[in-house]
């Protein structure tokens, strides 16, 4: 194992040294800058920094948890880019090929995904298929060699620059409609696949409308197995809300308490009223991290990990609201004018919608921890097609 001064030798080559004062992007917001992210992967790959757990041909190093934590508390003093365009391959695509991918699956797309040479979307979303992600209608229908792809997703982050969509559709409507899915890795430079940005309130026009008609997908570019789509929509999910809900920093690359340096810098701190509601967000956020530390551990011991993401993000993007408001209130009338500010402010309520809704997470921890009684179905046990025929999808 590498020692501390060994890679921070390494990082000082890449990027420059962290500026405490300096405003963070958090999910990309405001931020579109996808080719610092990428020169930062490119030579983060050649030594295994960004992905360090990783084998070693695929841009990573073979490391431990102990190196990944090393390598991750150096990073935490440099500036290092926001991540959020290449976080659907490294967080949500990589775990499934190294579960259940091919070996050629593995060979073709990892090491792209390690150097940031390819960037993944996530092709859930329909509009009639958001909370309720099972009534996915795009359909795949199997003609000689290849697939055949038509349908329409929606809220696609990351899709006016992705070459890859990890997109859900289903194969057989014969099944109940949990099942019949399978999920596809589609060339979104394919013809028949057309991406309109949409804007979002904070500026950005990270997701989008794609419009799929025949698009033609190669019979192996399958994610998990044909008729599996959904136990890999639901993994990706867990990872997802894991990512989100994170270490605690999840949610704020600076290391997770920076707003509290920026808050002393205004002066708030010695103010017994802001003090007191920092310190109540602050020990939210704590206790947050704690719970993804723990939840960490318990994956770590081979525990099942189906919902333990769920209460981390929803604590966490709590946190994040409440944080990005104090800051805003902090500034007064001249936050306004403060572009970080304001955009952190306005990113707050789409942190309850991605990824599940804060909704939807509470229904997760009342059914699958607490073992409420779960919620009425009147789809249960009868085919897509037959709630097709019914009108109820
Ligand atoms: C910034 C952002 C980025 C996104 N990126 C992506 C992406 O990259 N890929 C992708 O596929 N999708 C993405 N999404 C979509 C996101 O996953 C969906 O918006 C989300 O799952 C909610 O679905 P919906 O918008 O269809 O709302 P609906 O499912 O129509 O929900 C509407 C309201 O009803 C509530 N509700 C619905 N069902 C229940 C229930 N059973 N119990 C209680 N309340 C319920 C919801 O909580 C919500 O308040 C993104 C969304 C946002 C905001």
């Amino acid at each position: 194992m590498a020692d501390i001064d060994e890679i921070r030798s390494l990082v000082v080559g890449f990027l420059p040294r962290r500026d405490p004062e300096a405003p963070s992007s958090v999910l990309g917001a405001g931020n579109d800058d996808i080719e610092v992210g990428r020169t930062w992967l490119r030579r983060a790959a050649e030594h295994g920094l960004a992905v360090p757990k990783w084998p070693v041909e695929f841009g990573g190093r073979d490391g431990d948890g102990d190196e990944a934590d090393l390598i991750g508390s150096v990073l935490s003093e440099f500036a290092v880019p926001d991540m959020y365009p290449f976080a659907v391959g490294i967080s949500l695509v990589a775990p499934i090929l190294f579960d259940s991918g091919s070996e050629d699956q593995r060979r073709r797309w990892l090491r792209p995904i390690a150097d940031g040479s390819e960037i993944w979307c996530q092709m859930f979303s329909e509009p009639d298929a958001g909370s309720d992600l099972a009534n996915v209608a795009s359909r795949a229908e199997l003609d000689g060699d290849q697939w055949v792809i038509s349908g329409q997703k929606v809220w696609t982050s990351r899709g006016p620059y992705s070459r890859w969509g990890m997109c859900l559709s289903r194969t057989d409507t014969g099944q109940v409609k949990h099942r019949g899915l399978t999920m596809f890795a589609l060339d979104m430079q394919a013809e028949g696949v057309e991406v309109r940005p949409l804007h979002q309130m904070n500026g950005d026009t990270h997701f989008s409308e794609v419009f799929v008609d025949e698009a033609r997908v190669g019979r192996d570019d399958i994610l998990g197995g044909e008729g599996q789509g959904w136990g890999v929509a639901m993994a990706v999910l867990t990872h997802e809300r894991a990512g989100l809900g994170g270490s605690g920093g999840g949610l704020d690359p600076s290391g997770g308490y920076g707003w509290l340096d920026r808050l002393g810098t205004l002066g708030r701190t010695t103010d017994p009223v802001w003090r007191d509601r920092a310190m109540r967000i602050y020990v939210r956020q704590r206790v947050a991290a704690w719970t993804a530390t723990r939840r960490q551990a318990e994956v770590e011991m081979g525990r099942p990990d189906g919902s333990g993401g769920s209460g981390g993000k929803l604590r966490l993007v709590e946190v994040y609201k409440e944080r990005t408001a104090l800051m805003r209130d902090a500034l007064g009338p001249a936050g306004a004018l403060v572009d970080d500010t304001m955009v952190e402010f306005l990113t707050g309520p789409s942190m309850s919608i991605r990824g599940g809704t804060d909704e939807i997470q509470r229904n997760i921890i009342g059914e699958r921890i607490l073992g409420l009684p779960p919620e009425p179905r009147v789809d249960k046990g009868v085919s897509y097609a037959e709630l097709r025929r019914q009108g109820m999808v």
